[in-house]
């Protein structure tokens, strides 16, 4: 049976750490860090993701403000208000929830965020860093994918590693982390998207398995080799009565069968997923403490 890699364990551990922090920081005077969320909209989704990031905030003794905006509010608004954040010298960070609503172009929201408050890691000055191996903010689920293999002293240098998905916030940026001259690194890296042929068989030649395609219990045992490492990034509800939501939460792995042959795996929830509010809370902590942009 495989490791479990235990992403809630060590989201709880790395909140501990950054909570210290703070500690340390209030107790020499400084200044406490502060995030700045920006949610356009009444979206549910996106209301629950921010609650739970201003909820980390106070967990771990950050100031946190929420800016509230109607769904219906222009381009030139918002971009009013992300300018409003980045002059405040108050806020070390600065996130604007997606989506937005289609009348607003993510990219222009984006590109107006100041590159040293952009603690989500999605402008093009951070991905730009990221890809020169520069110091920078790595975005969330990238982040706390490294944390994980770091964390549970995975080897990764000469290793085989493919990912499966092309996303500008998953796959695209783990391909290029993995193949960086580092640690977590060095690894030889297969991307594989939806025109991949033979995507089972690259997949079974992985040691290190990095699976982001949104598509539920899509890798099945016979897609892994014996031994490898499986990272599943995939969430999905899927009905179920047994439970008192009605639902529970599955991966883009089929977790039983291949957990069998895998030497490590994270599950699916409690994998993955705890680790992108902790990654953001790192990342506004280096923000305030101006380790990225000194
Ligand atoms: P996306 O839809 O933006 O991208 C999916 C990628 O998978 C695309 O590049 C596409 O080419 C590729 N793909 C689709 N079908 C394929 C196929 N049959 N074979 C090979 N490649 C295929 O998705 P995303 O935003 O990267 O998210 C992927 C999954 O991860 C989703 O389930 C999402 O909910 C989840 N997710 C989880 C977290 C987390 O914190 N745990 C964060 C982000 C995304």
């Amino acid at each position: 049976m495989a490791i479990l890699i235990d992403g809630k364990k060590t989201s709880e551990q790395i909140k501990s750490e950054i909570a210290s922090r703070v500690a340390e920081i209030k107790a020499s005077g400084g200044k406490i860090p502060h995030l700045a969320a920006v949610l356009v909209g009444e979206d549910g989704a996106s209301q629950t993701y921010v609650g739970a990031k201003v909820k980390a905030c106070e967990q771990v003794g950050f100031q946190s403000t929420l800016v509230r905006l109607d769904a219906d509010i222009t381009e030139d608004a918002l971009l009013h208000e992300v300018q409003r954040i980045n002059d405040d010298a108050d806020i070390d960070g600065l996130i604007v929830q997606l989506p937005l609503p289609k009348h607003i172009s993510v990219e222009k929201v984006t590109a107006k965020i100041k590159p040293e408050k952009d603690v989500d890691g999605f402008t093009p000055a951070n991905v730009g860093r990221m890809a020169l191996n520069w110091p920078t903010y790595v975005s969330a689920t990238p982040y706390g994918i490294l944390e994980l293999l770091k964390r549970y002293e995975i080897e990764t240098s000469g290793k085989h590693c493919v990912v499966i998905g092309r996303s500008h916030i998953v796959g695209s940026p783990m391909s290029i982390l993995m193949a960086r001259n580092d640690y977590p690194g060095n690894c030889t890296v297969t991307i594989t998207h939806s025109r991949t042929k033979d995507l089972a068989e690259i997949a079974k030649s992985a040691d290190i398995l990095i699976v982001a395609l949104g598509r539920p219990e899509f890798v099945t045992a016979e897609m892994v080799k014996e031994g490898a490492v499986v990272i599943d990034v995939g969430i999905h509800r899927v009905a179920d009565e047994s439970k008192k939501s009605g639902f529970r939460l599955i991966g883009d792995v089929k977790f039983d069968e291949v957990a069998s042959k895998a030497s490590a795996i994270t599950p699916v929830p409690g994998g993955v997923g705890p680790m992108t509010i902790a990654s953001l809370l790192y990342n506004t902590l280096l923000a305030a403490e101006r380790k990225i942009y000194p």
